[in-house]
């Protein structure tokens, strides 16, 4: 029996467009192909639990995928339902029956490479992106006449007796130059890993035609008889039911799936039925350090078949911050992403996993309140991103956004006014940098006054929506203002005007801003304070690199305080000469309350050591 025949329709139109177009990724065979065994001994299973038919076989369901360096040979075997000659006719000859004239004649235009993430029914033709020819050879559970197909990519077929004596399908890829870097073992181990890790049939990689030379080399006989373990798991924790699962399952599947040996926090599983099937597990990672950029991996799969990674049309953005697995067998992946971001199906995907994100922070919150607060510097970068992101997530979240005082206490911010209510009403101080402003948290600390740590990047926006959200609520730094408990109202302004004047004069600068207060504290004679407003504008703009765009008058306004309970001020207040030491005393107390504040220029910091210096010999004279 041998027969040839003309591949149907448009086939001269489609291989070039696979070859070139369809998958970026030219790895990709090795999911469509091995996809295609699994479903076919799913098939097999599914018949014989209907009673269609028995397993003659007597042997495990699995796939082998053997490669053969020196004959340039890939080969993917199933024990599955295999196929009779009709059906070769129908599902792999006319290949218009997988829907792919339809796809061409929509998105022959269209198409770019990264455009598609789906398959097109043509699963089995993407092995002509790395083969030159490809045999099938495969025998039908229903016959008992093995058929053999061939094709090396052209426009013609071969059909002839197959070789296969037991059910299922063997499809072998005669490897093309270009892609000769399959035939290693381990990358193409590597590239079935990353697609079929979790693929519910087991999947052995093996080695052929080296074997000889291994076993005459192998020494040790026990090596030999060990059983070849199969690449996947076969039962992913994410398909179990989460009450199946131990708290030593998510930690070490986490290890697993991510290669990150770094404990996960805590994790929520998903698991869906109505109205879309959905499963999976999303991990909350914990930060390596307090300010590094997280970035997240959220691997997306179609019935246990990896798909793609970091899809942010289907997981909302802020999500892309966390590590885990989603699968969804019902997405419509076979659409390109332009289309998959308009689908209001996506979206309610997107809106469960946001909600169901927000449900377990939340009852975290309320159940085991001690442990959100341990984990609150972990996940609050990611938690702030989700509220400027998402409205609804913000929504929900509001009440359960922490902020962690001076004091090492994590309040809401409900609560943090209350705390400060008769001090600071609707005012938070917050400290963006704690080893630059801690001076100023000391004299906060001092006087018990409350400030929150706000040190993230990602703070500044945060500041700024919550402002927008709670109109009555202003943020200001810690340094930008003196509560009114940290001053005596009886200040006495007659030594302002002079004191201004000194200063102006001895620093030679005429718009200097001076201010006179009867601080608590008698050990600070000078501080610097600086303008949120101008701060913030001045922060703006080096964000959006507007500096030098004529808005340089837009320096940070600062006010030099000058406190009038600390000896060294009231001496200058009363002394009336223009002597060296009092020139010495006015540059050198700038100087320190600028340098509790920021660091000095170059010139500046050349300046205060001389003059420090010249104090000191003023001391030992
Ligand atoms: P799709 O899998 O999207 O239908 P493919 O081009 O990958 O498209 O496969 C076409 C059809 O060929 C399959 O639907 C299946 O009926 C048949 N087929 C492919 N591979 C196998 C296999 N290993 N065993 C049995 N049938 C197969």
């Amino acid at each position: 029996m041998s027969k040839q025949g003309n591949l149907s329709i448009h086939s001269e139109n489609i291989f070039p467009i696979i070859k070139k177009w369809l998958y970026s990724d030219h790895d990709i065979f090795t999911r469509e192909l091995i996809s295609n065994a699994c479903d076919a001994i799913l098939k097999f299973k599914k018949l014989c639990d209907l009673g269609e038919t028995s397993d003659a076989l007597n042997e495990p369901f699995k796939i082998t995928v053997a490669v053969d360096e020196s004959s340039k040979t890939i080969s993917f075997s199933d024990n599955g339902i295999g196929m009779t000659e009709e059906e070769i006719e129908k599902y792999i000859t006319q290949i218009a029956f997988s829907g792919a004239e339809d796809f061409l004649s929509k998105y022959k235009d269209k198409m770019d490479q990264d455009q598609i993430i789906g398959h097109f029914g043509l699963g089995f033709y993407s092995s002509f992106m790395v083969a030159e020819n490809v045999v099938i050879d495969t025998l039908s559970y229903r016959d008992n006449e093995a058929i053999k197909w061939t094709c090396d990519g052209g426009t013609t077929y071969t059909l002839s007796e197959g070789s296969r004596t037991t059910r299922g399908t063997t499809i072998t890829l005669h490897v093309n130059e270009e892609s000769k870097q399959f035939l290693n073992l381990y990358t193409l181990k590597q590239t079935i890993e990353k697609y079929c890790s979790f693929m519910p049939i087991p999947i052995y990689v093996i080695e052929e035609g080296k074997q000889n030379t291994e076993e005459s080399s192998a020494e040790n006989s026990n090596e030999k008889a060990e059983e070849p373990k199969p690449i996947n798991d076969t039962l992913p924790l994410y398909v179990k039911q989460p009450s199946d699962c131990t708290d030593e399952d998510y930690k070490s599947f986490y290890h697993k799936a991510f290669m990150d040996f770094n404990e996960p926090l805590f994790w929520i599983h998903l698991n869906m039925d109505y109205p879309f099937k959905l499963k999976g597990i999303l991990y909350f990672p914990k930060l390596a350090h307090e300010l590094e950029t997280i970035e997240g991996r959220i691997k997306l799969y179609n019935n246990q078949v990896f798909v793609a990674e970091n899809i942010k049309e289907v997981i909302p953005e802020f999500l892309l911050l966390l590590k885990g697995i989603i699968d969804c067998p019902d997405l419509p992946l076979n659409v390109s992403r332009s289309l998959l971001q308009n689908d209001g199906f996506v979206k309610k995907i997107a809106d469960y996993i946001t909600k169901k994100v927000a449900d377990k922070l939340i009852s975290l919150y309320k159940k085991e309140e001690e442990s959100y607060k341990k984990f609150w510097d972990d996940i609050s970068p990611f938690i702030k991103y989700g509220c400027l992101r998402e409205p609804k997530f913000y929504e929900k979240m509001k009440d359960y956004v922490l902020f962690k005082t001076i004091d090492d206490e994590y309040l809401t911010l409900g609560s943090y006014l209350e705390k400060v209510k008769n001090v600071s009403e609707n005012k938070v101080f917050y400290v963006s940098d704690k080893n630059q402003q801690s001076q100023y948290i000391k004299m906060f600390k001092e006087n018990e006054l409350s400030a929150i740590y706000l040190e993230h990047s990602i703070d500044n926006a945060f500041i700024s929506h919550m402002e927008r959200e709670n109109k009555e609520v202003k943020f200001a730094r810690i340094d930008s203002d003196i509560a009114s408990t940290l001053k005596e109202d009886t200040v006495d302004k007659t030594h302002e005007e002079k004191l201004t004047d000194l200063f102006r004069k001895t620093l030679n600068n005429e718009t200097l801003k001076v201010s006179v207060e009867n601080l608590k504290s008698s050990s600070i004679p000078s501080m610097i304070l600086v303008s949120e407003e101008s701060r913030r504008m001045q922060e703006m703009m080096r964000m959006y690199n507007m500096s030098g765009m004529g808005m340089d008058h837009f320096k940070d306004e600062i006010t030099l305080i000058l406190n009038q309970n600390h000896p060294l001020i009231q001496t200058l207040s009363h002394e009336n000469t223009s002597s060296e030491t009092t020139h010495l005393l006015c540059e050198h107390l700038y100087d320190l309350a600028l340098l509790a504040n920021q660091t000095l220029s170059p010139d500046a910091m050349h300046a205060f050591i001389e003059r420090s210096n010249k104090l000191l010999q003023m001391i030992v004279k």
